[in-house]
């Protein structure tokens, strides 16, 4: 089945009333029929709904659904962005093991895995996502996890996904992907060798900015990399919190479940029903609106290069640009999300430019179908000094753009226009 047909129809059984939108299952618990019945599910002998907080039928929906697109065995939805980064990485490691994760992260990822783990006494190293020739230096036999973003924010870069994985496959490694800003639509790790993505769908997945949420997907046949790894024990002994279940001996996908049956029960980062059915309309469309996210991005970075103000234009859809070559190999026909970024010369040039816009709203969000300007010196990145802006890629001088769909006649005409006020 083709994408688009996927995105409307993966995961979603019609009962005898025909309801042709997912209906709201908008419960906290459901009813056994009876102890037997209640025994078995929580036995696992049989599949079934418990309680919300482990799952719920629209939920279902939008797991089932988003894994067919991620081309997955199974998905976990979450609460946020964040707790799928952070189950993700606490169903593969402990205190006292270590995870290498690329520099070029979102902040809250940053900040999650080199300050909140730290506390939980997992070590994260880090390398260039430009130069992953450096994570061998980096893995020991405590190593649980590679972690990266398929397409970089706020830098805008493009990993080599096949080369980090080709890395952690030789050590047995399990890699995570955050895959947001490319989203299935445009790129699927899996194809490239990655075992595990995570979403936050907060941005591109409704694509209207409606709600917060994300989603853990598992790539198929998982199963054998952690079947007797000794990096994964805990995936082969007996879990005494879920009386003796071996995660490896169910005929199931082992770690969306371990991630449901345990992290989610006891840290209960669970996704709102009524979320779930806005990440489901947002699928509706999510392939048309890509293209045309890409579309209007690629039009506006190619305005923004030729423009005598500005110095430098971040998108990997740009010949021009140094991530070109892998985006045309992960990204299907090249096209590159919503995300840029251009340099005009000072802190006061680049204000002056995003308050004189009119279109764009000033907003620290990405994946919205109205644009978003945002001016990272003075607002995510403002506690950082000249040298360490220029450093983490977010000079002073640094506008970024999410663009929307709207007209990019009216798109080009605003940032134009403030350009030349
Ligand atoms: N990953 C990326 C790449 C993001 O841009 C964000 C948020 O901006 C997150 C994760 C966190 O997602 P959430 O805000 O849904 O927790």
């Amino acid at each position: 089945m083709e994408l688009q047909t996927k995105a409307l129809h993966a995961g979603y059984e019609k009962g005898p009333e025909g309801t042709m939108a997912v209906p709201i299952y908008q419960t906290t618990a459901y009813e056994f029929r009876d102890t037997e019945h209640a025994a078995n599910l929580f036995a696992l002998k049989e599949l079934g709904y418990i309680y919300t907080r482990l799952n719920n039928p629209t939920t279902d929906v939008f797991e089932k659904r988003f894994a067919e697109l991620e081309g997955g065995e199974a998905a976990l939805a979450t609460s946020s962005g964040m707790s799928a980064i952070f189950f993700a990485i606490a169903n593969s490691a402990e205190a006292g093991d270590n995870i290498i994760c690329a520099r070029q992260l979102y902040g809250g990822s940053l900040t999650q895995t080199a300050h909140t783990l730290k506390r939980f006494g997992i070590e994260a190293r880090f390398f260039d996502v430009h130069a992953p020739e450096q994570i061998e230096a980096l893995v020991d036999d405590k190593t649980k996890v590679i972690f990266f973003e398929s397409l970089t924010n706020p830098s805008i870069d493009v990993a080599d996904i096949e080369a980090i994985t080709k890395i952690a496959n030789k050590y047995g490694i399990l890699t995570v992907v955050d895959n947001t800003v490319a989203t299935p639509v445009l790129c699927r790790p899996f194809e490239f060798g990655a075992d595990i993505s995570v979403h936050s769908a907060s941005k591109y997945t409704t694509g209207q900015g409606l709600a917060i949420g994300g989603v853990l997907v598992e790539r198929k046949g998982l199963l054998e990399k952690l079947k007797a790894n000794p990096r994964y024990a805990h995936f082969n002994e007996p879990d005494n919190s879920y009386h003796g279940l071996v995660y490896v001996d169910v005929p199931l996908p082992p770690f969306t479940l371990r991630a449901r049956l345990s992290l989610l029960r006891d840290i209960g980062a669970v996704v709102s029903p009524f979320n779930s059915w806005l990440f489901i309309q947002g699928i509706e469309t999510f392939t048309l609106r890509m293209r045309e996210h890409s579309k209007n991005a690629l039009l506006l970075s190619e305005f923004l290069e030729s423009h005598p103000k500005v110095k430098k234009v971040n998108y990997p859809g740009l010949k021009s640009n140094s991530n070109y070559e892998n985006a045309q190999k992960y990204f299907d026909g090249g096209a590159c999300s919503g995300l840029l970024s251009f340099e005009v010369d000072s802190l006061e040039e680049a204000t002056k430019i995003v308050d004189a816009t009119e279109l764009y709203s000033l907003v620290v969000n990405i994946g919205d179908s109205k644009s978003i300007i945002t001016h990272p010196a003075s607002t995510t990145h403002q506690q950082l000094s000249p040298s360490e802006l220029i450093a983490c890629g977010a000079p002073a001088g640094l506008i970024r753009i999410s663009c929307g769909l709207e007209s990019i006649i009216d798109l080009i005409a605003d940032i134009k226009r403030a350009l030349e006020a």
